[in-house]
């Protein structure tokens, strides 16, 4: 997605953007619409963008395996430096004097994919899947017991309450 900059004075600009978002690049496990709030700080020696990402991603439950929607909220900054040499900082850029756009397509791509939670879970509490007979807990219990549970498959019960635990 690319700003226009160039019609920009100086100082502080909001900007709203919104539409489907296949039409930032993204999908799934994004889907439907996207939001993207901008505020921009245009000076002679540079641009600072600060922006707010907020889409929706298609998850599935790493307990349950029920797919879930999950709001995503991605903010992020970005400094174009007028004229100067590349930095190190990912988050600095050089952008030449003429620059009419600054382009932060590939920034929404990447801030959204690190939106993402790490554990994918429908509910904190989710209960998850019964170990012995595969029930949804969520949905409805189930007659077992924990100490029915066959000792074939405690070792892997220990080695998934531990990943849980992480
Ligand atoms: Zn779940
Ligand atoms: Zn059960």
């Amino acid at each position: 997605m690319k700003i226009k900059i160039s019609n920009l004075e100086e100082g502080v600009h909001r900007l709203f953007f919104e539409g489907a978002v296949e039409e930032i690049g993204l999908g799934e496990p994004f889907f439907d619409d996207y939001e993207l709030d901008v505020e921009i700080d245009k000076s002679a020696r540079q641009v600072v963008v600060d922006a707010t990402l907020r889409l929706e991603a298609k998850l599935v439950c790493d307990r349950c395996g029920e797919e879930f929607v999950h709001d995503v909220e991605a903010p992020f900054e970005l400094a174009f430096l007028f004229g100067e040499e590349p930095t190190d900082d990912e988050n600095a850029r050089a952008l030449p004097y003429d620059a009419d756009w600054i382009d932060v397509g590939e920034d929404l791509y990447d801030y959204a994919a690190l939106a993402l939670p790490m554990r994918q879970l429908c509910d904190e509490a989710c209960e998850g899947l019964c170990p012995k007979c595969g029930v949804n807990l969520n949905e409805r219990k189930c007659d077992c017991r924990d100490d029915e549970i066959d000792p074939r498959w405690s070792p892997l019960l220990e080695l998934k309450k531990r990943m849980e635990n992480n």
